[in-house]
C-alpha cells in the first residue's frame, strides 16, 4: 500500500504538518525515532506571528490555557537588547506564547491524533530512494527494518537531518565559535525582584527587565521568570576558555561577575524537574542549498537553523513551513493543484528564511561586546525613537514583514499578507475571522454591502468556503480570499467590486485552488 505522506521526524513541526495534511484530506505517517517525546529543554516559547498563525487552527487555546485571543505585546520589548518602545506603534506586530516546547509537543500530539494521524514512536528513517511515482524509504524500527512506500517524503527531522543528508542536499551558512550561552534554571534572591515590573534589581548594577536580553561590554545577562518554573537564568560571552567540566551553578555566577561586574547569588531550583543546566558552545547559520528535491521536502530545523542571541526564531519559522506546505502537498495528492503550486512552498518559504537570518545574525552583531559595539548602539538607539525604525524592527523580529508575491500587481495592500484579524457578525452570530478558519480551508469573506460575491456563480469554487459577514469595525478590505495558511490571495476595498475586481478574484482562485468547476445550481 501506499502512504500518501511520510513525515520523518515528529517534533514540533512534523507533527504541526501531519495535522495540516489530514486537515486537507491527505494520510500522513509520522516515523518518530524517539519512543518518548524528548525531555531536552529547548524553547521556552513561540514569538511573532506563529502565535497567530496557531489561533487560527485553536492552538492557541490550547497552549496558551486561556479562552482569549493572543494580544500583542505594546510596551516594552527589545531588538539586539535595545530597547524597542512598542508603544508608539498602532499595532504591535509582536506575540509572545511563553510555553515550553514540550509542551508544545504534547499539545501537537495530541491534536495529530484526535485527527487520525498514524505516529510510529521508534521508528527511524534510514535510507530512501525516489522515482516517478514516490519514494521508497528503509525504516528501522521495534521489530527490525523495512520499507515504506510513499508519494511525498518530508524531511522534519531537525539540524542534522537524514533526510537532507541522504538527498544529498548541502546546508551551507556560517559557524559562530566564538561564543558560549550558559542557562540554568535557579533561584534569585527574593527581595531583589520588583513586584511591580517583575525586573530583577541587581545592587552595584541596576535593573534587569525580565525576559529582555540586558548587554553590557562583557557580555549578555537575561532573566527569564518563566509561569510555573523557576528563574531561567543565562548569559552569553565571546572567546571563553574550552571546558569539559560538567556545567555548574557556579560556573554561570562567575559568569554574572564577569558579564555584570556584580554577583548575583543562585540557589539550586525548587520543584521537579527537569531542569535546565545547559552549556551551549558556537552556533550555526544555515539555510539548506533546496528546500525540495522531486518528491522530497525538508521543513523546520532540517530547512534552517539560527544561531539566535535574541527571541527565538525557529518556531516561529518552522511551524509557518509545515502550515504552508501541508494544503499544497494535500491539493497535489487530491489531484487539484494548479501548476507550480508546490514550488511556490520554496519560493515563499526561502524568503522568509533569508529574512530571519538578516533578523538573527543582526540582533548577534548589535548584542557582541566591545566598545566599538557600545558606539554603533548608540547610533541604533537614537534611530530607535523613530517610529517607523521601530515598527520596521517589530515587524522584522516577527515575522510580520513576509509578503508573499501573489501576482497581482497593483494589488491591495493585504494582498500576500498574513490576514488582520477581525471582529466579524455572521448569519450564524458574532465570530472573529481566527476562528473561521480552524478547517483550515481556502476561505472567501465578503463584507460588501449587499454580498455581491457571495451570490456570483462564477466564482464558486467547490474547494473554497464562502461566508457573507459584516465587520464590527469599519475596515479597508469588503472582502479577502484566504489561503488556509491564512495569507491573503486577494483583497478589495471596494464595496462592490467591478468586473476587473472580480476577475482578478477568479484568477486567484485558479492560481491557488485549481479550476473552477461549473456552478452548482
Ligand atoms: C536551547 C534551545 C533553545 C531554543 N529556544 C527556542 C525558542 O525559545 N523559541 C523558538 O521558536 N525556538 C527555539 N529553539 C529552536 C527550536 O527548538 C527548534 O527550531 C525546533 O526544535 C525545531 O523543530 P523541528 O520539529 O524542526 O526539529 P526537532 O525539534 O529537532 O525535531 C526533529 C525530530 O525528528 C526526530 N528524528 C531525527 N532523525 C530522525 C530519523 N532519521 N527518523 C525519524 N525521526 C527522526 C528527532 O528525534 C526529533 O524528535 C531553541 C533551540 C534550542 C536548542
Amino acid at each position: 500500500m501506499i502512504t500518501d505522506v511520510v513525515v520523518a521526524g515528529g517534533g514540533p513541526n512534523g507533527l504541526m504538518l501531519a495535522c495540516e495534511l489530514s486537515l486537507a484530506g491527505a494520510r500522513p505517517v509520522v516515523l518518530e525515532r524517539l519512543i518518548e517525546p524528548s525531555e531536552e529543554p529547548k524553547a521556552n516559547g513561540l514569538l511573532g506571528q506563529v502565535v497567530r498563525m496557531l489561533d487560527h487552527r485553536g492552538l492557541h487555546e490550547r497552549l496558551s490555557g486561556s479562552p482569549h485571543p493572543p494580544r500583542p505585546n505594546s510596551g516594552y520589548f527589545m531588538f539586539g537588547a535595545m530597547g524597542l518602545d512598542l508603544s508608539l506603534l498602532e499595532a504591535s506586530p509582536v506575540f509572545a506564547l511563553p510555553v515550553p516546547q514540550r509542551h508544545i509537543v504534547q499539545v501537537l500530539q495530541e491534536r495529530a491524533v484526535e485527527l487520525g494521524v498514524e505516529i510510529r514512536r521508534g521508528h527511524e528513517l534510514a535510507g530512501l530512494s525516489q522515482d516517478d511515482d514516490g519514494v521508497t524509504i528503509d525504516v528501522t524500527g521495534p521489530g527490525g527494518a523495512y520499507q515504506l512506500r510513499a508519494r511525498y517524503l518530508v524531511g522534519a527531522d531537525g539540524a542534522h537531518s537524514t533526510t537532507r543528508k541522504l538527498s544529498g542536499i548541502a546546508f551551507p551558512g556560517v559557524t559562530y565559535d566564538r561564543m558560549t550561552v550558559l542557562s540554568a534554571h535557579a533561584t534569585v534572591p527574593a527581595e531583589w525582584v520588583d513586584p511591580a515590573t517583575g525586573a530583577l534589581n541587581v545592587p552595584g548594577h541596576g535593573a534587569v527587565f525580565p525576559f529582555l536580553p540586558h548587554r553590557t561590554e562583557h557580555g549578555g545577562f537575561s532573566y527569564a521568570p518563566l509561569p510555573g518554573h523557576p528563574p531561567l537564568i543565562s548569559t552569553t560571552e565571546w572567546d571563553t576558555p574550552a571546558t569539559d567540566a560538567p556545567m555548574s551553578l557556579e560556573e554561570l555566577r562567575a559568569s554574572i561577575r564577569r558579564v555584570l561586574g556584580v554577583d548575583v547569588p543562585l540557589d539550586p531550583p525548587d520543584g521537579a524537574g527537569p531542569h535546565v543546566l545547559r552549556r551551549l558552545t558556537g552556533g550555526n547559520t544555515r539555510i539548506a542549498e533546496r528546500f525540495t528535491d522531486g518528491r522530497v521536502f525538508l521543513i523546520g530545523d532540517a530547512a534552517h537553523v539560527y544561531a539566535a542571541t535574541g527571541g527565538g526564531p525557529g518556531l516561529n519559522l518552522g511551524l509557518q513551513d509545515a502550515v504552508n506546505l501541508g494544503w499544497k502537498l494535500a491539493a497535489e495528492i487530491r489531484g487539484s493543484a494548479p501548476t507550480g503550486l508546490l514550488d511556490s512552498y520554496e519560493t515563499e518559504r526561502r524568503s522568509a528564511a533569508e529574512r530571519m537570518v538578516l533578523n538573527a545574525q543582526a540582533q548577534s552583531a548589535l548584542i557582541a561586546p566591545g566598545s566599538d559595539v557600545t558606539g554603533l548602539r548608540k547610533v541604533f538607539t537614537e534611530l530607535l525613537s523613530d517610529r517607523s525604525t521601530v515598527q520596521r524592527l517589530a515587524d522584522l523580529l516577527a515575522g510580520a514583514d513576509v509578503r508573499y508575491d501573489m501576482g497581482e500587481p497593483e494589488a491591495h495592500p493585504l494582498t500576500g499578507r498574513f490576514a488582520p484579524d477581525m471582529d466579524l457578525d455572521t448569519p450564524a452570530g458574532p465570530v472573529r475571522l481566527a476562528e473561521l478558519t480552524r478547517n483550515a480551508r481556502p476561505l472567501l469573506l465578503d463584507l460588501t454591502e449587499e454580498a455581491s460575491l457571495a451570490d456570483t456563480p462564477a466564482l464558486r469554487h467547490d474547494q473554497v468556503d464562502v461566508v457573507t459577514a459584516r465587520s464590527r469595525i469599519p475596515t479597508t478590505p469588503t472582502a479577502l480570499l484566504l489561503r488556509p495558511d491564512g495569507y491573503v490571495a486577494w483583497a478589495s476595498a471596494s464595496p462592490r467590486p467591478g468586473p476587473a475586481e472580480i476577475e482578478a478574484l477568479r484568477t486567484a482562485l485558479q492560481r491557488w485552488f485549481g479550476a473552477i468547476t461549473p456552478a452548482r445550481t
